[in-house]
């Protein structure tokens, strides 16, 4: 099943894909959806909807950083025996199709990920409840500040920059979506392919990641987790290369869709 937060001429709503088109759901995005927890019916087919920002209000958006090995090695660290984890704001994200926007000067740099969003509270569970709790999976990308990451040994400054993580374009459900058994997490910036790895190799899934979360804080329905990104990022290239004014940036996981925004620097 594929759901999305599509916009139409009338407004926006929470929306499934059913019979080549989408049909309203009855919420007006899918935060609300999921918070809900009601059975949905399934409204009537949205002529000229099209996909936006699909969870505008999780209350927590958490990152998990060096998951692949690839990723690992190019900044030089060890295969972390626990997840390396930081938080987002939920205005940091953007939807599918909207431009990047941050002030001239700084290094910012792509990172291709898969999202897992959560479907029920999480509170102490295992790998296996976790599992049961996941609604779906969708694509994101962690656009990093580098030069502000790098100032203190914390990196939330050069994260959380607002309206800068697109996500998105749409949730496909479990039952549809299987990462263990591997997907292919791309990113493309101008059309020169960066970054491709495989969720088959992240070092902790997203089950593993709900379950060590919800050991020290409460996972609700919307939240977001963003599980790591593969090698490829621009802080490792030779020199090491940033984002431009004007770039695209292409974030795709084939089984899911394609994130397509340009870079703008301000003045
Ligand atoms: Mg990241």
């Amino acid at each position: 099943m594929r759901l999305a937060t599509v916009a139409t001429p009338a407004g926006s709503t929470a929306a499934v894909w059913q019979n080549d088109a989408w049909r309203a759901l009855p919420a007006p995005d899918l935060s609300s959806l999921l918070a809900s927890g009601a059975d949905w019916g399934v409204g009537d087919a949205l002529p000229d909807a099209v996909p936006v920002l699909p969870l505008p209000r999780p209350g927590k958006v958490i990152c998990c950083g060096l998951n692949y090995g690839d990723h690992i090695a190019e900044t030089g660290r060890e295969t972390p025996t626990h997840p390396t984890l930081f938080a987002k704001y939920a205005d940091t994200l953007i939807g599918p199709h909207d431009d990047i926007v941050l002030p001239a000067g700084l290094e910012v740099d792509w990172e291709a990920e898969l999202a897992v969003v959560v479907g029920a509270t999480l509170r102490n569970a295992t790998a296996a409840e976790a599992e049961q709790a996941i609604a779906g999976y969708t694509v994101a990308n962690d656009i990093s500040v580098r030069d502000w990451q790098r100032r203190t040994l914390q990196w939330f400054q050069g994260k959380a920059w607002d309206a800068t993580t697109p996500i998105g374009p749409v949730l496909v459900t479990p039952d549809d979506l299987d990462p263990t058994a591997g997907v292919e997490v791309v990113c493309r910036v101008n059309g020169v392919e960066r970054q491709r790895g495989d969720t088959k190799t992240l070092v902790f899934d997203s089950a593993a990641l709900l379950a060590y979360i919800s050991t020290f804080t409460v996972l609700r329905p919307g939240d977001v987790v963003l599980t790591g990104t593969p090698g490829g990022v621009g802080m490792g290239m030779t020199p090491p290369t940033y984002l431009r004014d004007g770039d695209v940036v292409e974030t795709e996981i084939a089984s899911i869709g394609t994130l397509t925004n340009t870079v703008r620097f301000t003045h």
